[in-house]
């Protein structure tokens, strides 16, 4: 294998234990630690590990969390009600709905009665045109988290051509935004792109979240690429796998991610930055 592994789990335990150390700092400066509400709606076993997981690393970071389950049939007006309850609650910094809500609830709806400053994801309307206009913002973790790892391999992304495969407002389209922001050239594919070989094969950086094992294999990437799958796929034996083929990749790129190792964990770690950073923003605005 020709490719130097980025250890997103070793970067992500290194980025929360530097949360943790800021968690400490402020909750000293403003006398009460950060409170995340996590909000999961129904019995969706992949949503609940993601809930367990934010929970957990709330708890290792220092800060309270609250969990809110509510059942699958839970009326739409119940979940805004709760959102509405946490936005007024002045111990509350931090709300995230697991999202994929059951189809009876508008998803933008929900997402968008979540006040701004409190939108840890960064999917409300008004924080994603800040992030598109350069305002400060919550911005969304998995992008977050992606722009971090492409970062610790020391690969200058600054004029670098960077191809992100996914055109989704949770990952695509806010990756591709943070690449422009440090000045790659950016080419967004996705499923109607004609030759996604030829346009893979161009990228210094490639970041691929399709949900598709196997969009992108070997004979495509570029040599010495810094190759990041956001992926997470079942297969039939239940093991992990992202939507890069790992084994072909990664005898030709130059830096690549794992799944599951990679870019999972730093969501969650960003998450307990973004918490954090809405926790001090709303203490310097008071
Ligand atoms: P979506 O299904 O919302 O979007 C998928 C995107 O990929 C679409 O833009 C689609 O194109 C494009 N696409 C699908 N198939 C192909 C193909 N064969 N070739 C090129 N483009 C294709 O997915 P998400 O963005 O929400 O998630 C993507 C993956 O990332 C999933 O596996 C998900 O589980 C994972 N994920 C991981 C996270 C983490 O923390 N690691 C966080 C969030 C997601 P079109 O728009 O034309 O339909």
């Amino acid at each position: 294998m020709k490719a130097q592994i980025i250890d997103g789990k070793a970067i992500a335990a290194a980025l929360k234990d530097e949360v943790r150390a800021r968690v400490a700092q402020a909750q000293e400066q403003y006398g009460r630690k950060p409170c995340l509400a996590v909000i999961i709606v129904g019995e969706n076993p992949a949503s609940q590990v993601y809930v367990r997981n934010k929970v957990k690393a709330a708890a290792y970071v220092g800060m309270d969390s609250r969990l809110i389950t509510m059942a699958a049939d839970v009326p739409e007006e119940v979940l805004l009600a709760k959102i509405a309850q946490l936005n007024a609650e002045k111990a509350v910094d931090g709300i995230l709905v697991q999202l994929p809500l059951p189809r009876h609830i508008d998803e933008d709806k929900v997402i968008d009665a979540i006040a701004k400053e409190k939108d840890v994801d960064g999917f409300h309307i008004l924080n994603v045109g800040s992030l598109w206009t350069g305002k400060s913002c919550s911005v969304p973790c998995t992008p977050r988290g992606v722009i971090h790892l492409i970062k610790t391999t020391g690969v200058q992304i600054s004029g670098k051509i960077a191809v992100v495969v996914g055109r989704s407002n949770i990952v695509g389209k806010p990756v591709a935004k943070l690449l422009l922001d440090e000045n790659a050239t950016v080419i967004m594919a996705h499923s109607r792109t004609a030759d996604l070989k030829a346009i893979v094969g161009l990228a210094d950086i490639l970041v691929v979240a399709t949900g598709k094992p196997g969009t992108v294999t070997g004979d495509m990437v570029k040599p010495g690429a810094v190759v990041i799958d956001v992926g997470i796929n079942r297969r039939d034996d239940g093991s992990l796998c992202g939507d890069v083929d790992f084994e072909s990749a990664a005898e030709v790129a130059g830096y690549i991610t794992p799944v599951p190792g990679g870019v999972g964990p730093m969501t969650i770690a960003k998450l307990m930055e973004n918490t954090l950073e809405c926790f001090i923003e709303r203490n310097e605005r008071r």
